[in-house]
C-alpha cells in the first residue's frame, strides 16, 4: 500500500479554467498510478477575493473532467486556531515581527527595481528591527499590521520532482513574507504548510507560478522542523502572446464547457497532448488516460518544461 497522499487546492477566487484543469489532471494522474489517496481541499481564504459560489464551482469542474478524491479537507476558513497557534509558536521564537508598512510603503522602499523582481516586491525590512511583543504597542495604538516571517540568510537547495534541482538567494531576491495580519486571516504560505502537514500530504503538484512560494514555504518548513513534501511544479498555460492564459486570451472556463453540454473528452486529448501522453489530440477519458500512464512515474519526463500555448476558440 502506497503512503501517497496528494491534495487538490482549487482556489475559490473565481472560475476554474483549462490551466487549472491541466494542473489538476497531473496532480491525479500522479496520485492514482502511484496508488495514492487524494483529498480535496477548497483554499477560502483569500477573502475578500473568495467567491461563495466558486467553491461548489470548483467541485463540479472537477468531477465533471473524471477526477475524483477519497477526502474532503476542511476548509481552510474553519482552521484559523490552528494556523494561529503555530503563528504564536513563530512569535515566540522570534520567527516573525510585525511590520506596520503599508502597501504604497512597501513598495516605495523596496529593495531591488521593479524589473529586477522575481515573485513580487523585495520588502526592504524596515520593521525587522522589531520584535513580536512590539506588537502590543501597535495593537493599543489601533496600528494594523502584518507578521512577516524572516528569511534565513541561507537557502537551502531542493528538488522539484518535474523541474530538477532549485536554488537561489531567497534571502536577497525573495524577501521577508507575510504569514498573517492583524485583521483578516492567515495568509496563504503559512495555512498551506500547516495543512499540507497535519493532512500528511507527501506530494504537492502545483502550477509552476507557486515555485518561488516553495522558498517561501520550505523556509517555514525548517523553522517548525517539519519536512517538505514531494514538489511537483507543472508548467503554466498561456495564451498565444505567451502570457499567463487570462480572460483576453477568450473564455476558457470548464463552467461555461459544462454550460454548454460539452464533454470533458475531447479538452481531457488536448491536455493528454499537451503533456505528451497522446501522440495526437482525441478524446479520451480520464480513466483512459490513467492506463495509458501506468504504474511507474516515466510519463513525467514526457510533461514539456516550458508552457503549454492554448487558443481558447
Ligand atoms: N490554491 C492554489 C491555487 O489554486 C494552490 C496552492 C497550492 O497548491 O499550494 O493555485
Amino acid at each position: 500500500m502506497s503512503n501517497y497522499v496528494g491534495r487538490l487546492a482549487p482556489s475559490p477566487t473565481g472560475a476554474q479554467h483549462v490551466g487549472n484543469a491541466r494542473t489538476f489532471l497531473v496532480a491525479w494522474l500522479h496520485a492514482r498510478s502511484s496508488g495514492g489517496r487524494l483529498l480535496l481541499r477548497v483554499e477560502d481564504l483569500d477573502t475578500p477575493r473568495t467567491k461563495e459560489w466558486a467553491g461548489d464551482q470548483a467541485i463540479e469542474d472537477l468531477r465533471w473532467l473524471g477526477l475524483d478524491w477519497d477526502d474532503v479537507a476542511t476548509l481552510q476558513s474553519r482552521r484559523e486556531t490552528r494556523y494561529r497557534e503555530i503563528l504564536d509558536e513563530l512569535k515566540s521564537r522570534g520567527l516573525v515581527y510585525p511590520c506596520s508598512c503599508t502597501r504604497s510603503e512597501v513598495e516605495a522602499s523596496a529593495s531591488a527595481p521593479h524589473e529586477s523582481q522575481i515573485d513580487g516586491t523585495v520588502y526592504a525590512r524596515t520593521c525587522a528591527p522589531r520584535l513580536s511583543n512590539d506588537a502590543d504597542a501597535l495593537d493599543a495604538m489601533g496600528i494594523r499590521y502584518a507578521w512577516r516571517f524572516r528569511m534565513p540568510e541561507v537557502t537551502p537547495a531542493w528538488s522539484d520532482e518535474l523541474q530538477g534541482d532549485q536554488w537561489l538567494d531567497a534571502h536577497n531576491l525573495l524577501g521577508d513574507f507575510v504569514v498573517a495580519r492583524s485583521y483578516g486571516p492567515t495568509a496563504y504560505q503559512l495555512a498551506v504548510v500547516v495543512d499540507d502537514h497535519d493532512q500528511s500530504i507527501t506530494h504537492v503538484v502545483r502550477g509552476d507560478d507557486l515555485i518561488y512560494s516553495t522558498y517561501r514555504q520550505h523556509a517555514i518548513y525548517q523553522a517548525l522542523g517539519w519536512a517538505l513534501p514531494k514538489m511537483l511544479h507543472v508548467p503554466l498555460v498561456v495564451g498565444p502572446d505567451g502570457k499567463r492564459l487570462a480572460k483576453r486570451h477568450g473564455d476558457s472556463r470548464l463552467s461555461l464547457m459544462r454550460q454548454r453540454r460539452l464533454g470533458p473528452e475531447l479538452l481531457l486529448g488536448e491536455l493528454a497532448y499537451s503533456l505528451g501522453l497522446l501522440k495526437s489530440i482525441r478524446s479520451v477519458t480520464s480513466n483512459e488516460l490513467l492506463s495509458i500512464v501506468g504504474s511507474s512515474d516515466s510519463w513525467l519526463r514526457e510533461i514539456p518544461r516550458k508552457p503549454w500555448i492554448y487558443n481558447p476558440q
